[in-house]
C-alpha cells in the first residue's frame, strides 16, 4: 500500500513537545514500532474536572472517586473562569463537568451560572444527596438560552445490580434526582454500563420500563461504556501503531476522537493543567500544557490502554459527536 506522508504527518507527534517532557513509551510500543497519535483540529468541548471526592466509593469508578478523594482537587470558579474565557477564544461550542461528584464542589453553580451565559453545558453526576441538596440553587440556570444537560449514572436497570456497586438505595435516589430535574425541566441522559451478556434491544426496553415507571420519558438518550478500569489499573490492551491509525482508520473517523475536539482542566497539586481528555488523567503524559491554546499543539499518543477503547469501539464520553 502506498503510504500517503500528509497522512502520516497528520497522526505523527509534533517535532518539539513543549513545555512538558513525556516518557519514551509515547513515542513508541513495548515493540519499538511508532505510536498511534491524534492531532486535534479545533475545540468543540472543554471538559472541567471538578474533582475526584465524591458521596459515593464505587469500585469500578474509572477516577478511583470516593468520599475526601484528593487524587484530582476541587476546581474552583477562579481556577475555571480563565479556561471557560480562553476556550470561548478558540471556538469552545460546549463545557462539560465532571467528576467525583461534581454537585459536591461547592463553587458546581457558580461555575455553571458562568459558563451558562456563553455556552450549552453538560453535567455528569449520580444525581443523589450531593446533587439533590443544592436543587434549589439549579431554578436560575433555566433562565439562560443556552440549556444545561444532566447525564445520570444508572449502572444496571435492575436496583440491586445498581446498589451492588454504589450502595443501597442509590437507585431509587438516583431516580428520584432524575424525575425531579425532569420536571423543573432539565435535559437528562444516561450513562450505563454494557450488558455483555444481553442483546441490547433487551436491554433498552428493560430501561424504558425502569423510566416509565420512575415518571420519565421511556427515550432518554442512553450511553453504554466499556469497563475502563479504576486509575492507574495495568491492563493489557493492543497497542496502537501509526500503522493502525492508517489502515483501520480514516481522516474522518480520527476527527471523532475525544482528543481530537476536546480537552480536558483538572486541578493537581494546587496547579490546573489540561489533559488530552477525560479518560487519560492518571497518567501524566497526558497533561499536554497549563492552556488550551498550548496543549492543542500536542499531537497524544494513543499509548493508554483505554485509547484501545475509542479505536476498537468509538468509545467517548462526548455526546457532541
Ligand atoms: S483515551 Fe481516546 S480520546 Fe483519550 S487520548 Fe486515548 S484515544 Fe484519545
Amino acid at each position: 500500500m502506498k503510504t500517503d506522508i500528509k497522512e502520516v504527518m497528520a497522526i505523527a507527534p509534533a517535532r518539539t513537545e513543549k513545555p512538558y517532557k513525556r516518557s519514551p513509551a509515547w513515542y513508541v510500543t513495548s515493540k519499538g514500532e511508532p505510536r498511534g497519535f491524534v492531532r486535534a483540529h479545533g475545540l468543540d468541548e472543554l471538559w472541567l474536572h471538578t474533582g475526584t471526592a465524591c458521596n459515593l466509593s464505587c469500585p469500578f469508578c474509572l477516577e478511583g472517586s470516593r468520599p475526601g478523594d484528593n487524587r484530582l482537587q476541587l476546581m474552583r470558579f477562579d481556577d475555571a473562569k480563565p479556561y471557560i474565557d480562553e476556550a470561548l477564544t478558540l471556538g469552545v461550542q460546549q463545557f462539560s463537568l465532571t467528576g467525583g461528584e461534581p454537585f459536591i464542589n461547592k463553587d458546581i453553580v457558580r461555575i455553571l451560572d458562568y459558563a451558562l451565559r456563553h455556552r450549552p453545558c453538560l453535567v455528569l453526576t449520580n444525581a443523589t444527596e450531593p446533587l439533590i441538596r443544592r436543587m434549589h440553587r439549579l431554578q436560575s440556570l433555566l433562565d439562560y438560552a443556552h440549556p444545561l444537560h444532566f447525564r445520570v449514572s444508572l449502572d444496571h436497570f435492575d436496583a440491586a445490580e445498581h446498589d451492588k456497586g454504589r450502595g443501597e438505595g442509590m437507585f431509587a435516589l438516583a431516580l428520584e434526582g432524575m424525575r425531579r430535574l425532569h420536571e423543573m425541566g432539565f435535559q437528562l441522559s444516561v450513562a450505563s454500563q454494557i450488558l455483555p451478556d444481553m442483546a441490547a434491544e433487551q436491554a433498552a426496553q428493560r430501561f424504558a420500563s425502569v423510566f416509565r415507571a420512575a415518571g420519565l420519558p421511556e427515550s432518554l438518550h442512553r450511553i453504554e461504556f466499556p469497563e475502563f478500569y479504576p486509575p492507574e489499573t495495568v491492563v493489557s490492551a493492543p497497542q496502537i501503531t501509526q500503522s493502525c491509525m492508517l489502515d483501520f482508520q480514516t481522516e474522518a473517523s480520527r476527527r471523532e476522537f475525544m482528543c481530537a475536539f476536546s480537552r480536558m482542566v483538572v486541578k493537581q497539586s494546587n496547579r490546573c493543567r489540561v489533559y488530552a481528555c477525560t479518560l487519560v488523567d492518571d497518567d501524566a503524559d497526558y497533561a499536554l500544557a497549563e492552556t488550551l491554546t498550548e496543549s492543542l499543539k500536542i499531537a497524544v499518543s494513543m499509548k493508554h490502554h483505554r485509547c484501545y477503547s475509542c479505536f476498537k469501539f468509538g468509545a467517548s464520553c462526548s455526546e457532541m459527536k
